[in-house]
């Protein structure tokens, strides 16, 4: 091809190429062939010259193999952030995998009732569990399952006070990260804010006093990525749901989080839980499916039995509800609570949350050589302590003490040597999603767990440093 400056056709570059399209299919790889021969004479018009067909090839190989892989790459979560937004948040167990996959395979009675033959409800799937993990099965306590938290706190807000108002104390009109803002949510659910007390004091006559005849219920939001301190007063729960109660009016939390297990029994920062809210007296509880509780991405809504078929009977559940794949895994996540003798060591999140300083050093010191010889003189690799974070607004001010690996660059001024290094672990066949801080790289080994590691350390590889 070199010899007479000329590009072969399309078809005959394609002809070369079967295996390859026997991977990626005929359309990805003749698009491949397209836009490296056009880049082939954009170059030859500045005077580069043209490819030989192994060059041509190769190029092309490569760029149909980046187009034909997924875009939804799995990577290392090395960032010190365990529940991860951007990253997916949490990782979901064995159990929740496999029923996942069986659902996604085969027909199943999502909304089919096997015993009568007739038609079922889906969220009779997970609605028993979860009265018996928050409530010790009460009969007066059921459930619904929505798409995210957000969406629960919108259907519940519109199902119970659309055209009406709800109590909420201004310190607790939080912003959770991205678009969720509790007022504006409010506002969709086409239901008026009603907003009491000050940014850092609320008191129970303010909530009393708030009451009138436009009020549908009282809220309270847990503030789960802040912390107001200094001259601070809230009203409890507990204190809420009586004054609520007396004016005939249901009470509503926003959990966020919401762990279905008592955090500080596992040595980690208290979390309140759907089990106390209802217990102090909230007649409906909201929180999501894939933050501490360590499930799918679901908005889970727990509550009165009679307030939940008045939230399931709105049209806007039918728009947010969540499919079979999500509720077999929710299933199966939910039904690992019931044995919490070996909850630990099967939820990823909690084990991930929980894991020993001494294990996570172990690790660290295993892989520092590895490391060390992947870069070379570029930057030295040590082992310190750090601290992670629970992430997804959980416990924004509580860390967990970990370790690190700490990669810092040989380069006198390393400012653009840390990005390097940065992008070369993102580049990664799977990438390794660290954090730059105080002139240093940091690797959070805590959710690189043993089994992972010969994967982590072979493709190191191919790290490429400038
Ligand atoms: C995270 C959070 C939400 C939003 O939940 P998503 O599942 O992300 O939609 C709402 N309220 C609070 C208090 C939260 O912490």
């Amino acid at each position: 091809m070199n010899d007479n400056r000329s590009l072969p056709a399309v078809d005959r570059v394609l002809h070369g190429l079967a295996d390859l399209i026997e991977i990626h299919g005929r359309q990805l790889v003749t698009g491949a062939v397209r836009a490296e021969l056009a880049a082939a004479r954009e170059g030859a018009k500045h005077g580069l010259p043209l490819p030989d067909e192994v060059a041509l090839h190769a190029a092309i190989r490569r760029r149909a193999d980046e187009a034909g892989r997924a875009r939804l790459r799995t990577v290392f979560n090395l960032s010190g952030t365990v529940l991860h937004t951007n990253l997916g948040r949490a990782q979901l167990a064995d159990e929740a995998i496999a029923l996942m996959v069986e659902a996604a395979r085969a027909p199943c009675a999502l909304e089919y009732d096997l015993a009568s033959g007739g038609r079922g409800d889906r969220d009779e799937l997970v609605s028993p569990l979860l009265a018996e993990i928050v409530a010790g099965g009460s009969p007066d306590i059921a459930a619904t399952v929505v798409n995210n938290n957000a969406a629960a706190v919108l259907l519940t807000l519109n199902a119970l006070a659309q055209g009406r108002e709800a109590v909420v104390s201004r310190g607790e009109l939080v912003e959770i990260g991205g678009a969720f803002r509790i007022p504006d949510v409010m506002r969709r659910a086409q239901v008026r804010l009603h907003e009491i007390g000050t940014t850092n004091r609320t008191h129970a006559r303010d909530y009393q006093e708030a009451i009138g005849a436009k009020t549908a219920l009282l809220m309270k939001v847990h503030a789960s990525n802040y912390a107001v301190t200094g001259f601070t007063a809230s009203v409890d729960a507990g204190t809420v749901a009586g004054i609520a109660h007396a004016a005939g009016l249901p009470f509503m939390i926003d959990l966020g989080s919401g762990t279905l297990c008592d955090f500080a029994a596992w040595g980690l920062p208290a979390e309140p839980t759907p089990q106390q809210a209802l217990a102090a007296g909230a007649d409906i509880v909201t929180f999501s499916g894939d933050k501490l509780l360590g499930g799918p991405q679901t908005g889970l809504i727990v509550g009165r039995r009679e307030l939940i078929a008045r939230i399931k009977k709105n049209p806007l559940k039918r728009a947010l509800r969540v499919g079979k794949t999500t509720l077999a895994a929710l299933e199966a996540t939910l039904r690992l609570y019931l044995d919490p003798d070996r909850l630990r060591e099967r939820l990823p999140t909690l084990r991930l949350l929980t894991r020993a300083n001494g294990d996570i050093e172990a690790a660290a010191r295993r892989l520092q050589p590895a490391v060390q010889a992947a870069l070379g003189d570029f930057a030295s690799v040590a082992v310190a302590p750090c601290a992670s974070q629970i992430g997804s607004g959980a416990q924004p001010v509580a860390t967990l003490p970990s370790i690190a690996l700490v990669i810092r660059p040989a380069a006198k001024r390393p400012g653009r040597a840390l990005l390097a290094i940065e992008a070369a672990f993102r580049a990664l066949p799977t990438p390794v999603i660290g954090n730059i801080r105080d002139d240093a790289f940091r690797l959070d080994l805590r959710c690189l767990e043993a089994q992972d590691e010969p994967r982590f350390v072979a493709q190191l590889a191919e790290l490429h440093l400038p």
